[in-house]
């Protein structure tokens, strides 16, 4: 890490040595009212648009509008079977098999429909972990579940909490809450990559451990799809959901991917919320079937899915197939520990990054906290034209994100936040 150098010369030559950099090219970069680029650190929240976006939907309006229903069939990508062709791409990226990811819904409303099946309450087991920290609507999930089922949300939710005064997690303090009371929960969810830390949490770990004491165990990775490497299958956990808009570029309020654990694919008791999309294919048509459920992730289907939604997914997925997420998490730990490396240098009494420092327990997400600093320093730092995102009380967290962000844009962001801070 300390091998970085001060300068933008530097950073202009890290961005020559850097074989992803064409990648910006293929993608809108937003700008400033002068057409000046703005310096984008905010792919954690809204990814930006590729540039083949527009084709792909192009392609879907053309086909409804020569083909109408017959599209469904004769379409160039017939709409029947679409969301298959978003699967493996899929499965690549999170680290599933084919046959355990699906893409669906939304977010919030698949971490529901996960519950349904995996949130099993009984007298004895019926609480839900998830870390203090957890994205709103995830707690907000959990805790009108619990209701749902006739429990109260305070009582029933128990909460994995920082120490006082630090702000990352630890995995004794998770043992610690299992030792004590692993035996009433019944669902362990945790924000995968933590949306105001960016904690990278060992899923396999927490998997394995959920597991020792008879819980289901859930990850939103939302900020990990397309940003770490998340190994699902490998993880063991029992489901996970994310959304496609952030890191994955799929544009505002797309829908979600959904995991389910390979060892669930079969198992047609598992109670779930059904539609005609989740019934066998071949007699789907049929419609006066029994219910036949489809094996693995597709059998949480419910409704037939928005193609033009899906057509942003594709555009989106076709680069991250051809990049490959080895490529792309190498150039992000070199792209964030730079970022790391520029930031310390304005010296750790005036900026605290709270994310961990091992490159392998974060994604490209740095949350700083400028000390004795309150929104103005965040609103001025918009105002120089550059884009990240405000947490109350104290972060500004930026992201920059390898497939479309340069060692430049790091430069000239830290350089934009020292001349704020010396005003
Ligand atoms: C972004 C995000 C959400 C947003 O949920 P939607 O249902 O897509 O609005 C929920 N949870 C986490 C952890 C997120 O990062």
């Amino acid at each position: 890490m300390s091998d970085f150098k001060l300068g933008l010369e530097y950073a202009k030559q890290l961005d020559a040595a850097d074989d992803l950099s064409h990648y910006r090219k293929q993608f809108h970069i937003p700008t400033d009212t002068n057409g000046k680029e703005l310096i984008y650190l905010c792919g954690n929240s809204l990814g930006l648009q590729p540039k083949s976006t527009k084709a792909y939907l192009d392609q879907e309006l053309e086909d409804w509008a020569n083909l109408g229903v017959e599209g469904h069939t004769h379409a160039q990508n017939p709409w029947m079977p679409y969301h298959e062709f978003l699967t493996e791409a899929t499965a690549k990226i999170v680290g599933a098999k084919p046959i355990e990811v699906v893409t669906m819904n939304s977010l919030t409303a698949n971490l529901h429909f996960m519950m349904a099946s995996f949130y099993k309450p009984t007298k004895e087991r019926y609480k839900i972990l998830i870390e203090s920290d957890a994205f709103p609507s995830d707690k907000y999930a959990v805790e009108s579940q619990l209701r749902h089922h006739g429990y109260d949300d305070k009582e029933g939710l128990i909460l994995w909490k920082p120490r006082p005064n630090e702000e990352l997690l630890r995995y004794e303090d998770l043992e610690d809450i299992l030792k004590a009371h692993g035996q009433e929960i019944a669902l362990i969810m945790i924000g995968g990559v933590n949306y105001y830390t960016g904690q990278f949490f060992d899923f396999k770990r927490i998997s394995t451990l959920g597991h020792q004491y008879g819980c289901k165990v859930g990850f939103d990775c939302a900020h990990g799809a397309g940003n770490v490497d998340l190994d699902l299958h490998n993880s063991g956990a029992d489901f996970a959901i994310w959304c496609t808009y952030k890191y994955l570029n799929s544009g505002p309020g797309n829908l979600s991917g959904c995991f389910v654990h390979e060892r669930h694919a079969y198992d047609k008791n598992l109670n779930r919320f059904t539609g005609w999309w989740s019934h066998n294919k071949d007699t789907r048509f049929n419609m006066r079937q029994e219910f036949d459920v489809l094996p693995g992730a597709e059998g949480w289907q419910m409704s037939n899915p928005p193609i033009l939604a899906m057509a942003a997914i594709r555009a989106s997925l076709d680069i991250f197939n051809e990049v490959g997420m080895e490529k792309l998490i190498a150039k992000s730990k070199k792209l964030t520990g730079y970022f790391e490396f520029l930031l310390k240098q304005l010296g750790e009494d005036v900026v605290r990054i709270i994310t961990p420092q091992n490159p392998d327990e974060r994604g490209c997400q740095l949350s700083i906290q400028v000390l004795d600093a309150d929104k103005t320093v965040f609103n001025k730092l918009t105002d120089t034209g550059v884009i990240s995102d405000w947490r109350e009380p104290d972060v500004i967290r930026c992201a920059p994100v390898p497939l479309y962000n340069s060692f430049e844009d790091v430069y000239h962001m830290v350089e934009k936040l020292k001349m704020i801070l010396n005003d």
